[in-house]
């Protein structure tokens, strides 16, 4: 789960963290307030939403006196913001967040994160600050730092300094090596308290004052913790998530929207991912990952299909169930039920295998949709007859 930069400040500052002074303003009227409050001779209003990349799209104005806070807060205030991150249709801005503007004399990129390969913590810090990070680790990798916290001991002393000179702290002054060194420990401390996921800071700067700070903030929960942090919940914003996966969170289905064109509909996880390669294979894309679980039943069914017809770009959809727990029979009673509720104008391609697997297949054949529902044996040949159906509708 995302939060916006301006509750993620708020939660890094808890732990020690500096970041600019700054408050969150939905209105116009309300921007200006704040710009005033803060006084100094700058200020940045910056939109707020969850994608990254704001600055290049136009949604971080550096602004100078009140008229400049007033005309950037109402250009961006309402935007449709798009950015690289945000998909093409972009995000509207509902939020701004107004903060004094600094003088930075160098921009670093910092990140605490998983890392899984070595099932460490890993803090990933660069020089190559305020620009795509991507780009850095894939031109010269030899700019990205990095420190893995052994979670018996935890973040040590010595690593903190380590990384602080070898980003070059100390050209800044003894203050910045300090700055540098307290910054990154509150940021560990919020990464393990919060049970964060991510932790970006992008850029982290040293002012022409040698006071280093947070200057932006991007948080994201591990959700399996999320019933330790009531409080962290009150944050998400609904608005800032696909609507499809809100709809099937509350009817606790595991679904990612993707861009494809074969709805996908498996018991799983890992069958999920195996059965989204396998359409690939066969030339389709998958328009969902979708996991019903162990224990699904007749009503998750056709929670399911709602949600998948509801992306007009599907064409077909494969449902490629194994019966362990569950029994194939009632999946396709289910889907029978559900195709005729829910008034299914697309193919749906069957691949029911174990428990009551028989069963299931009589179902199918007598439930008058032939044609429409297509039992396939085999996965291979299942997700090879989706993707022909999906075609041969164009
Ligand atoms: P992002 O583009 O969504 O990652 O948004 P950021 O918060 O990183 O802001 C983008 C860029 O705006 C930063 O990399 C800075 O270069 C610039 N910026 C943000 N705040 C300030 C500020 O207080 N002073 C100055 N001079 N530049 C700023
Ligand atoms: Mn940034």
């Amino acid at each position: 789960m995302k939060i916006h930069e301006y509750q993620a400040k708020q939660i890094i500052a808890q732990y020690g963290a500096t970041v600019p002074q700054g408050h969150m303003a939905q209105s116009v009227e309300e921007a200006v307030k704040i710009a005033k409050n803060l006084g100094g001779p700058v200020q940045v209003v910056k939109a707020q939403i969850h994608a990254g990349g704001r600055g290049k799209g136009g949604g971080v104005k550096v602004s100078k006196g009140l008229d400049a806070v007033k005309e950037s807060a109402t250009a961006i205030l309402g935007m449709q913001l798009v950015t690289h991150q945000t998909g093409p249709g972009g995000q509207k801005v509902k939020t701004l967040l107004i903060e004094e503007g600094m003088d930075i004399k160098k921009e670093f990129y910092f990140s605490i994160l998983v890392d899984r390969a070595s099932k460490k913590i890993v803090m990933i810090a660069s020089r190559e600050g305020g620009m795509e990070i991507e780009e850095v680790a894939e031109k010269t990798p030899e700019k990205i730092l990095k420190e893995w916290i052994n979670p018996v001991t935890g973040l040590r002393p010595f690593q903190v300094s380590r990384l602080a000179y070898a980003l070059g702290f100390d050209q800044y002054g003894k203050a910045a090596v300090k700055g540098a060194k307290k910054l990154f420990t509150s940021l560990y401390q919020t990464f393990i308290q919060e049970d964060c996921d991510l932790l970006e800071i992008n850029p982290l700067i040293v002012t022409k004052e040698g006071r280093v700070l947070a200057l932006d903030c991007k948080m994201s929960f591990d959700s399996n913790a999320l019933y330790r942090h009531p409080m962290t919940v009150e944050l998400r914003d609904l608005d800032e998530e696909d609507p499809a996966e809100v709809e099937a969170s509350q009817h606790d289905l595991n679904f990612i929207k993707l861009e494809g064109e074969i709805g996908c509909m498996v018991n799983g996880a890992g069958f999920a991912m195996a059965t989204m390669d396998l359409i690939h294979d066969y030339g389709g894309t998958p328009a969902n990952f979708l996991d019903v679980g162990g224990t699904a039943d007749e009503e998750r069914v056709e929670n399911a299909f709602r949600i998948i017809t509801k992306d007009e770009k599907v064409k077909c959809i494969l449902i490629n169930i194994f019966g362990g727990i569950v029994r194939c029979d009632m999946i396709a009673s289910g889907v029978v039920k559900a195709f005729k509720s829910v008034a299914l104008k697309i193919p749906v391609v069957v691949r029911l295998e174990g428990t009551n697997a028989k069963k299931a297949h009589e179902i199918i054949n007598q439930s008058g949709l032939e044609g429409k529902l297509v039992m396939v044996d085999g996965f291979g040949p299942a997700a090879q007859k989706a993707v022909e159906l999906a075609k041969a509708q164009g």
